[in-house]
């Protein structure tokens, strides 16, 4: 029973990655994980029928899954930005950070394009954050080895606004990928997001990088507002400094994260992001 990744689910088949093999399987049968369909990053095992076919048996537990994209198993989440057009609004950072903290997923923040901008904005904004902040630049390369370094053996997604060079980063680290890259209009006047389908592309070592067009637009979900605190995890370190028990640090008085944020400790945009997507959650609208 060799075990694998989905590394690419398409037309009714998968495309299961065991060792340095890619096998195309059918998924048939019943899966242990209740009616549950396999998704691209799930773990499984396969086994080769007598012509040599292959089938997908057995999904193993996983570690995470999102609905949309949908896909299993992210270890680290990229959340790349660029500060030169298209100019990264950082609550798109923010919408992916904490869904990726209530997923138990790594963060890494890319700030991507450093050869064309000096802005220390978003540099400084998560400097203020438990988050590792890499500067690179797909052109010449500067921060692509630390990257690399971070993404070791894990399996990462990149998600971002269209432009900041996701897959331009994906490319440098993996010469051989030849993903297309360009301006946002060109990609839609080709059709691209329309055609692709998530990938996980293997680097070697049990490191993957997937491709997938959905973590764009990041989307909130299964969370209470209530819990969406934790997911800001700068904010615990000044939580006992609230008057009350369970304060969500929204219309308190005596607040220990407000204060914080007065006296410039947490960034007002990180704030001002967490006030916004707390109302979304407490609204039950969706993006
Ligand atoms: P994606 O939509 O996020 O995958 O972005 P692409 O990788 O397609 O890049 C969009 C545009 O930005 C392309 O024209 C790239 O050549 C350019 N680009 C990507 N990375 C960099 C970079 O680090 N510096 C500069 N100056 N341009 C970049
Ligand atoms: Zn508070």
């Amino acid at each position: 029973m060799p075990e694998g990744v989905i590394v690419k689910a398409l037309s009714g088949f998968y495309y299961v990655r065991t060792g340095s093999e890619t096998v195309e399987c059918r998924a048939r049968g019943r899966f242990r994980l209740d009616g549950t369909s396999p998704l691209v990053g799930d773990r499984v095992e396969i086994s080769l029928d007598a012509q040599g076919k292959g089938r997908v048996d057995k999904l193993l537990p996983r570690k995470n899954f999102f609905v949309r994209p949908a896909v299993a198993n992210i270890d680290v989440l990229i959340s790349v930005a660029s500060e030169v057009e298209p100019v990264t609004d950082p609550f798109l950072i923010d919408r992916v950070t904490s869904t990726a903290e209530h997923n138990g997923c790594e963060v890494i923040i890319c700030i991507n394009k450093s050869d064309a901008s000096d802005s220390r904005r978003l540099a400084d904004i998560y400097a203020a954050t438990p988050y590792k902040v890499i500067e690179t630049s797909a052109v010449t390369g500067a921060g692509l080895d630390e990257l690399a370094e971070c993404i070791k053996g894990k399996v990462c997604a990149f998600s971002g606004n269209s432009g900041v060079g996701k897959s331009s980063i994906m490319n440098a680290l993996e010469p051989g990928l030849d993903l297309k890259t360009g301006e946002i209009s060109e990609k839609l006047g080709r059709g691209r997001h329309t055609t692709r389908h998530t990938e996980l592309f293997s680097l070697g070592n049990h490191t993957y990088m997937m491709d997938t067009p959905g973590f764009s637009s990041m989307y909130i979900e299964n969370m209470e507002a209530s819990e969406l605190k934790n997911y800001f995890p700068e904010f615990a370190r000044w939580e006992d400094q609230c008057r009350f028990l369970g304060c969500v640090h929204i219309g308190e008085r005596d607040c220990g994260v407000k204060d914080a944020v007065q006296r410039g400790e947490i960034p007002e945009s990180r704030y001002e992001n967490y006030r916004l997507m707390y109302q979304e959650l407490k609204d039950k609208r969706r993006y």
